[in-house]
């Protein structure tokens, strides 16, 4: 059993109410063996448009959504897509070489896809929690990252009406993950040094084997 499956079941033990679906917040990975040949292709074919590590685009600021219109909506259709195939439980435009302030996620599998633009966090909790976190961007790395436990999120939805929305636990860590993105952050930046080194690492590794 990977330390990220004690993790996930450790936070499926203090909060129920988040059905533990997921390994960790961008990505299922390490259970490769178990899924469907055909789901194993899909998700590497999502993961074909996902981009990664070295591309600047991951680096760069996203500009706020003006037009909220059906290209906006196609898009969010779109990112849902790549998302479900990926077996992410959220992207940002950003990861798909969008540069729009826009992300969509899903915590709990049936849920409707939830997307915000311009996403805002407005109030974060003093409590902080420690958990592991993947990257669709970062294959094959999962480092520890600390993050407010409650955040209070103000965007708006596909068609420009405001939202507010008040997470916690898991739904808190993947809308900080995503909008982290919208602001060229990674989770690289949000560990401690001695797990940024060793992800590094596994970076250089996985593009040896990947060119
Ligand atoms: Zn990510």
């Amino acid at each position: 059993m990977s330390d990220a499956l004690e993790q996930r079941q450790e936070d499926a033990a203090t909060a129920p109410a988040e059905a533990a679906e997921i390994e960790s917040v961008e990505e299922v990975e390490d259970d490769v063996a178990e899924l469907d040949p055909e789901v194993v292709a899909r998700r590497d074919a999502a993961l074909a448009h996902v981009r990664k590590f070295g591309d600047p685009v991951l680096r760069t600021k996203a500009r706020a959504v003006e037009r909220f219109d059906e290209a906006l909506r196609d898009e969010v259709r779109r990112m849902g897509l790549l998302m479900d195939d990926a077996l992410g439980i959220g992207l940002a435009a950003t990861q798909v070489g969008v540069l729009h302030r826009l992300l969509v996620y899903r915590v709990q599998s049936g849920a409707p896809l939830a997307a915000l633009a311009n996403p805002v966090i407005e109030w974060s909790s003093k409590e902080e929690e420690i958990a592991e976190e993947g990257c669709l961007s970062l294959p094959t790395v999962h480092v520890e990252v600390e993050r407010p436990v409650h955040v209070r999120v103000r965007a708006q939805d596909e068609y420009g009406e405001p939202i507010l929305i008040e997470a916690s636990g898991l739904e808190a860590r993947v809308i900080q993950h995503e909008l982290d993105h919208l602001d060229g952050v990674l989770i690289l930046d949000r560990t401690p040094r001695d797990q940024r080194k060793s992800a590094m690492r596994a970076l250089r590794e996985w593009r040896e084997r990947h060119p």
